[in-house]
């Protein structure tokens, strides 16, 4: 019989409404959210229509002028009041994010507060957006002017999102584009689209302007028309790298920033070498390779340890791994829940498989079960080996041995992609050096690379994506400086 936690958010045969310019609506087929542990029904919704979708589009660059003159206050207050109902409803979103994404309870329970969090952060910034005054006087041409320059909404974002953090990555797009008084249209992961759907629903009990927000559930072919719409004009999306690229290409006159996939490395450097530095980095690593079962941007893939030390990481490493428990994802104590579809665990078990068959040691996991595949170790993997070079998106980790710590860093380098970096050492210089070469677009001193705070600027260089998240960073990205040129000051 089902899990009553689970099936609880079916919330019987009703399908969820979703928003149409602050309206909730329902549209047309049927879109069903299965839990990935078990294949249940957990909820339902429906696709928007065409007209919705112009109904939704028109409503955003209607009130856009609207919304740009939004007082501090009122886009900051809005703020507020989305990060506290997120607080008071954390138990059942996080419940709600279990059941359609799978990951373990505690997991979402931290998304939630993230969420919390990254709007309260939105609101502070939503007050500090002013802009600044530059003096021209600098130049003799110039005596006597002064200029004022104020950031202004570039227009309304259309927000794409992928299916592994359902609410954050949603959070990370509504949330700059209220701070700034943007309007903003929402295009989920059909996967899993109710996490964004309640906070559409929180949205819609703020004092905002309706026309500013739409959630609209799209197949992906619709969504791509959506992308070319010029009512749009900036585009933020996190997702894979080959629909990245192609929304690039189908929008080349947009402000598209692009949050895509990264295969992150940790290094452990020669002078992490106590007893207590090997099993702190071992433990964080197995955490952080297999949180999500793997399925996060910078979730720890590649592992290279300095030669000296590799024999006493790798059996505290793969003793970290076994200690994780896989399994129910509704369950308080699981560390490691099932993938979001058989299809993904298929297809890190082929990649597995093809590494082994290539010389690989599989040290511990590597057979799955269904939609969970389990945290799995993998050393002797050639440099060519698919684990080693894609975005594996699974709780897999390739250890790899190394002279010294500028091999590692070159190693490192040796991606198409670069996102983040995690550089286990105590020494400042190294910390420099690796700042210096590492080819990405943030470094982890001492930590995974899955370290992230939604104050930094967060994002990626090379096939890792263009522009940052972070919500100062993507205040920045929906808005462009516009000068007030004042003579005779
Ligand atoms: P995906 O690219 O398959 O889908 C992402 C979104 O794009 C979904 O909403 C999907 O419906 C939509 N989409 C698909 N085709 C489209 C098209 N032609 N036009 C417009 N929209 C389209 O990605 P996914 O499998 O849901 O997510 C996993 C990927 O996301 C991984 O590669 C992961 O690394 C990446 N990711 C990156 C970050 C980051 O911040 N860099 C964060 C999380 C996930």
């Amino acid at each position: 019989p089902p899990r009553p936690s689970v099936v609880l958010y079916a919330r019987g045969v009703e399908p969820r409404a979703f928003l149409v310019a602050g309206r909730p609506v329902h549209g047309e087929g049927e879109l069903t959210v299965h839990h990935p542990y078990d294949g249940h029904p957990v909820g339902r919704t429906t696709y928007a229509t065409p007209e919705q979708v112009e109904a939704a589009v028109a409503a955003a660059a209607g009130v856009a002028a609207e919304a740009a003159a939004l007082p501090a206050h009122v886009r900051a207050a809005a703020l507020d009041h989305v990060s506290r109902r997120l607080a008071e409803r954390a138990e059942e979103i996080a419940r709600l994010i279990t059941a359609e994404n799978g990951k373990p309870v505690k997991w979402a329970r931290a998304e939630v507060t993230r969420a919390i969090s990254t709007f309260r952060w939105a609101a502070e910034e939503a007050r500090r957006l002013s802009g600044e005054m530059q003096r021209l006087d600098t130049d003799p041409t110039a005596t006597g002017r002064i200029a004022l320059v104020r950031r202004v909404p570039r227009g309304p974002v259309l927000g794409i999102t992928p299916f592994n953090f359902p609410l954050n990555l949603v959070a990370h797009k509504v949330a700059p584009a209220v701070a700034v008084g943007a309007p903003i249209v929402v295009k989920p992961a059909p996967a899993t689209p109710l996490s964004a759907l309640l906070l559409g629903e929180i949205l819609a009990e703020t004092d905002l302007p309706e026309g500013m927000f739409s959630v609209l559930p799209l197949p992906n072919e619709r969504a791509a028309a959506l992308v070319a719409d010029p009512r749009l004009p900036v585009v933020s999306f996190t997702g894979s790298g080959p629909v990245g690229t192609a929304i690039r290409r189908a929008a080349p006159e947009k402000h598209v920033t692009l949050e895509l996939g990264g295969n992150a490395a940790a290094v452990i450097c020669e002078d992490w070498n106590t007893d207590e530095d090997l099993t702190l980095a071992a433990h964080r690593i197995a955490t952080f390779a297999n949180y999500q079962a793997g399925q996060s941007c910078i979730a720890v893939q590649r592992v290279y340890v300095h030669e000296w030390l590799y024999d006493a990481f790798l059996p505290r490493l793969v003793a970290a791994v076994q200690e994780l428990r896989t399994g129910d994802p509704t369950d308080d104590h699981t560390d490691v829940g099932p993938l979001i579809s058989a299809d993904a665990a298929a297809r890190v078990e082929a990649w597995v498989d093809e590494a082994a068959v290539a010389g690989a040691t599989i040290e511990v996991g590597g057979r799955r079960d269904g939609t969970t595949y389990p945290p799995t170790v993998l050393t002797g993997v050639p440099a060519d080996a698919r684990v080693n070079t894609e975005e594996v998106f699974g709780p897999v980790l390739v250890v790899t041995r190394v002279e010294h710590d500028r091999a590692a860093f070159a190693a490192v380098n040796d991606s198409v992609y670069g996102l983040q970096a995690g550089v286990f050492t105590h020494r400042l210089d190294v910390a420099f050096a690796a700042h210096r070469t590492l080819e990405v677009g943030g470094v982890i001193v001492g930590d995974v690379p899955a370290y992230r705070a939604d104050q930094m600027p967060y994002g990626g260089v090379k096939g890792s994506g263009v522009g940052r998240e972070g919500v100062r960073s993507a205040m920045d990205d929906y808005t462009e400086p516009r000068v007030l040129v004042l003579t005779g000051v």
